[in-house]
């Protein structure tokens, strides 16, 4: 059991409300509770683990009665951070809740660092560091979706699918070692057609949590949509149309949507970030060429992109420009405005094979058509996150990422007939990033990396 000082921090958002929990943890949680809690009879001490206690916080030098409170008490190792702990329910006003956090300390506790709490469930070994990541992720989760998905994490889901694989390796590598140590036991040799074939399965386990990562990019972090489009065909009201403000600037002359402009809009619970970029042409001036060359780089970080067109005139060159600039590899779609307007048979026929909203950004007609669509094209479904394991995590996805190298390389070694030790380095190089991830292998100062990033009091 790791043991250290007790702390203690505010664990409720500071601000005005009906109540404000200050949390203290350690070996002498319970000292240190009981040299600033008075109740009407006995002490904390005496009282039942897992209960909640009415009485007052008294600063004992001066009688002075600071707040009338309810004191829970959990005993290790069955509290949140393995260890003895109590958390006083005091009134959610911000001075008052100072004034006990201040006679905490002075009473023995240290101020805790920010993630100090869920750090000491971890050490303690109550939850792994997958389970710690996804303690934060909850707390910050924007959508409801993403939330289950980080539960499903804590739960230990994601844990239990690495584990898995950690487990077929150490199985690999005790038969690799019997195979080199004894090769006179041939019963017990792997071939290096067996090598391969159960390297091959766990990759294929990999793989499958490494696929998550897109769905779960998208639902922690949203939807990225990018608006193209040359001048004026109505990207910025289109935008607004979407936001329902006026942010963006639209005016009739053109190329004036220098700057990217961006906006957050929740469609569905997702929230979708729009970016109207300056649009793309053969620039003459500087401030706007800097506006076109972020456009491309918003092309390159989006999920979807918003092609947008003015249906009342005819294609030209500057449209054919953009239509040869869309990457591959990203959902288009091309959104076909101002039908209010007489409509040009040609430019809408041009657009056959595309996938197509017909609107007008001007009379918010269509713009529900849009929302749709791209809920649609981001491959969400309701369900998302709901029992299903989503790797969220850039961490996560390159060490994944990272074991998935190591057994091609293992793999590559036996292609070229090269001896197994040099096999094995691979496939140990991939269970030691495996272990990364859960908490064994990684280093002390990714460990404290991650929990400075957790918010104070958690
Ligand atoms: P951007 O340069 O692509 O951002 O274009 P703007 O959004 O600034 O729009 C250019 C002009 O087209 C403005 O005068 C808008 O009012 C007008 N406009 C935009 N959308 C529509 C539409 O759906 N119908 C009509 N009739 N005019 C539109």
């Amino acid at each position: 059991m790791f043991k250290e000082d007790t702390i203690a921090a505010i664990a409720t958002p500071s601000g005005y409300g009906g109540i404000s929990i200050i949390r203290i943890s350690g070996s002498e949680a319970f000292e240190v509770c009981d040299r600033v809690f008075k109740m009407k009879k006995g002490s904390i001490f005496d009282v039942p683990k897992n209960t909640i206690n009415y009485g007052h916080i008294v600063n004992k030098d001066t009688n002075e009665i600071i707040d009338e409170v309810l004191v829970s008490k959990m005993c290790e190792p069955h509290s949140f951070t393995a260890e003895d702990v109590i958390e006083i329910n005091c009134h959610g006003g911000m001075s008052v809740t100072k004034d006990v956090l201040t006679l905490v300390l002075k009473n023995g506790a240290r101020l805790a660092e920010a993630g100090e709490f869920t750090k000491r469930a971890f050490l303690n070994g109550r939850i792994d560091l997958v389970q710690a990541e996804a303690i934060s992720d909850i707390i910050t989760a924007k959508t409801s979706n993403f939330a289950k998905s980080a539960m499903s994490s804590l739960k230990g889901d994601l844990s239990s699918k690495i584990d898995e694989i950690k487990a077929d390796i150490t199985n690999m590598l005790a038969r690799l070692e019997v195979t080199i140590q004894y090769p006179e036991y041939d019963e017990e040799d792997l071939t290096n057609n067996e090598i391969v074939e159960l390297i091959n399965s766990m990759k294929y386990k990999l793989n499958k949590i490494i696929s998550t990562f897109e769905k779960g990019e998208i639902l922690k972090d949203g939807i990225k949509v990018a608006i193209i489009g040359k001048p004026n065909v109505g990207k910025s009201q289109l935008l607004n149309a979407l936001i329902n403000e006026n942010k963006a600037i639209v005016t009739e002359e053109a190329g004036t949507t220098r700057d990217i402009v961006d906006e957050v809009v929740n469609i569905k619970g997702v929230p979708v970030k729009f970016i109207d970029t300056a649009g793309i042409r053969n620039a003459d001036s500087k401030v706007e060429k800097i506006g076109i060359d972020k456009s491309i780089e918003m092309l390159e970080e989006s999920n979807i992109i918003l092609f947008c067109i003015d249906t009342s005139r005819a294609l030209d060159t500057e449209d054919m420009d953009i239509i040869k600039m869309l990457p591959d590899n990203k959902e288009v779609l091309v959104v076909l405005n101002k039908m209010d307007l007489n409509t040009n048979v040609d430019t809408v026929k041009a657009f056959d094979n595309y996938k197509t909203v017909e609107i007008s950004a001007l009379k918010k007609e269509g713009i529900e058509k849009i929302e749709n669509k791209i809920y649609e094209l981001a491959g969400l479904s309701e369900d998302d996150g709901v029992g299903n394991t989503l790797v969220s995590n850039i961490r996560h996805k390159n060490l994944l990422i990272g074991a998935r190298d190591d057994f091609d390389n293992a793999i590559k070694m036996i292609n070229e007939g090269l001896e197994v030790d040099l096999v094995e380095i691979d496939i140990n190089a991939a269970l030691y990033k495996l272990g990364g991830i859960t908490g064994e292998t990684t280093s002390e100062d990714i460990i404290d990396e991650i929990f400075k990033n957790f918010c104070l009091g958690k």
